[in-house]
């Protein structure tokens, strides 16, 4: 990082730097390095924004950095709950672009589920977002800022004091896609001097990149989700155009690659229940055998219809059956209960409309 404090160049959103790169911008401020703990240690444990009110750095230190840098959170444009307790929220960057952020609270955890894309450029049929095309990418400090602001807003209407216990990168957008922020903005989530979240409990869920799957290893140890949704080339390439690109033949060992050698860790599978498309006897044999040898959790997401689109969700007694395949195969699975329907904050609803009506 180059900083030069007397140019011209726009100032950074420190919520965007990872510990190293405020190692880095503090060192070539002439800073020592335990002001970077100082400094994260206000952000992300004490909420303090305003760097007047970081009283034990010195007041030089503060002013330079106010000279080359800010922090600032999205601006809600609207906030909705849901009978089941989900909250969604409306968030607008500072060119006006929006996007959409979810928290869905169970009895033993808060998840929150950020966008990293605005719109999505996949094309996926059954996903709202696609309906969008891709506008741009969020910025590493927009999607930390998400965080940031769903923990103040969760603490405000819970009044309890950790509402977030897991984070999704299941928004809007490819988090892989918009690969560099992603990966920093989880670093971020996973840090003990950031938001200290296990990297059990934070979870980058991609379509399927496989290029980019095969360059996390070294770089992270994000907990990994593949859209799966098919178990074959056929089916697969029906539903997500990207199959064609990055094929299951690449895909399986990409992501048995990424957790080999740790002991502990799996692969969360989320296949979306299409009836009649992927939700046969059939289909569920043929996932079993595509990921016996991966450690593998298999989620199976009711599919949530939306205005525009001809697919409908399996019944209840399919998916039932299709999971007591994979069960008798010992693979774990579970069901994702559809939350927040009834203000179209389920799963792959998320399409922004709310910019164009009010929500
Ligand atoms: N691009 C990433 C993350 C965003 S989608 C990915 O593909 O994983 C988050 C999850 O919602 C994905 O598993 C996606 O396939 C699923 N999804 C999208 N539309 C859906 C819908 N209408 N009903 C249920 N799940 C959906």
């Amino acid at each position: 990082m180059n900083i030069d404090i007397n140019s011209d160049t726009p100032k950074l959103n420190l919520l965007g730097l990872d510990k190293q790169q405020i190692d880095d911008l503090l060192g070539e401020l002439g800073e020592k390095p335990f002001r970077t703990v100082q400094l994260m240690k206000w952000i992300y444990h004490r909420s303090v924004l305003s760097f007047d009110q970081m009283t034990d750095i010195s007041k030089k230190s503060r002013e330079l950095l106010a000279k080359i840098s800010f922090i600032e959170l999205p601006v809600i444009k609207a906030t909705q709950i849901s009978s089941d307790g989900t909250i969604k929220w409306l968030l607008e960057f500072h060119d006006h672009q929006t996007i959409e952020m979810v928290y869905i609270p169970t009895e033993d955890r808060g998840t929150l589920c950020v966008s990293t894309q605005v719109g999505c450029s996949l094309g996926c049929k059954f996903c709202a977002t696609a309906t969008l095309g891709l506008t741009r990418n969020l910025t590493a400090a927009e999607i930390v800022g998400q965080v940031f602001l769903a923990r103040q807003e969760t603490i405000k209407v819970l009044e309890r004091e950790n509402p977030i216990t897991n984070i999704v990168l299941m928004g809007m957008g490819e988090p892989l896609l918009n690969f560099n922020n992603s990966i920093a903005a989880t670093n971020i989530m996973m840090d003990d001097l950031g938001f200290n979240i296990s990297k059990r409990r934070v979870t980058i869920s991609t379509a399927g990149i496989v290029p980019a799957i095969n360059k996390m290893k070294p770089l992270t140890d994000v907990s990994l989700a593949v859209s799966l949704h098919a178990a074959n080339n056929r089916t697969r390439d029906k539903i997500l155009p990207i199959n064609k690109k990055y094929p299951l033949e690449q895909l399986i060992p990409a992501c048995k690659d990424y957790i080999k050698g740790s002991t502990h860790r799996t692969i969360t599978w989320e296949y979306v229940m299409l009836n009649g498309i992927n939700d046969s006897d059939e289909d569920a044999k043929q996932l079993v055998s595509l990921i016996k040898y991966v450690p593998s959790k298999i989620n199976l997401i009711p599919f949530n219809t939306f205005i525009g689109c001809d697919y409908k969700c399996s019944s209840d007694s399919r998916i039932e059956r299709f999971a007591n395949i994979i069960l008798e195969a010992g693979i774990t699975v579970t069901m994702r209960k559809s939350r927040g329907d009834d203000i179209d904050a389920a799963c792959g609803q998320l399409a922004g409309k709310s910019d164009k009506e009010n929500i």
